[in-house]
């Protein structure tokens, strides 16, 4: 069962910074989230989706190289010309990832933030890093 929590959906960057409190977490795509809160991983107070700041989203070409999105998927970073052309290695990895439904839905922000994938982490065991953050694993 998931726990209690409160949620919000800012417009704007500023309005997102303005409601990351303590005690808040970020909800981006959610693969990642979602198994954590069913296995009480996290225990946020707020969940502040950051969906609809679509200047997160996608991949921009600048002079020394490239700004990909915070939201931009990993099926979008996979697919990308430039990135595979470019980028080969990072096209790769995002398309190998997961699987296709997960990478449509998940981003790379989240990708990169997403808490350990450790059995003993995420399960029901007396874990050190789970239980005092910051504490070596
Ligand atoms: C069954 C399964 C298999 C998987 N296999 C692989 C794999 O083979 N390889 C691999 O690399 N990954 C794998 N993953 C992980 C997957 O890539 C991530 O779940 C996904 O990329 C997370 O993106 P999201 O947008 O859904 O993040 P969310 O679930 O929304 O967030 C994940 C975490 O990141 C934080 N976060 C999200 N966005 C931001 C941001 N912009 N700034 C700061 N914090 C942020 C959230 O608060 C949360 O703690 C797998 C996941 C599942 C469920």
């Amino acid at each position: 069962m998931l726990p209690k929590f409160a949620y919000s959906r800012p417009m704007s960057v500023e309005e997102t910074l303005a409601q990351l409190t303590n005690g808040s977490v970020i909800h981006a795509g959610g693969t990642d989230l979602l198994g954590c809160l069913a296995d009480g991983v996290v225990t946020p107070e707020k969940m502040v989706s950051i969906q609809a700041l679509n200047e997160l989203r996608g991949v921009r070409v600048l002079n020394n190289g490239l700004r990909i999105g915070a939201l931009t998927t990993l099926s979008e970073v996979a697919e990308h010309p430039l990135i595979r052309e470019r980028y080969a290695a990072l096209a790769q990895s995002a398309g190998a990832a997961a699987s296709p439904q997960l990478r449509n839905q998940g981003t790379i922000g989240g990708n990169l933030c997403q808490r350990p994938r450790c059995w003993y982490f995420r399960g029901d065991f007396h874990c050190l890093r789970k239980m005092s953050p910051g504490k070596p694993c």
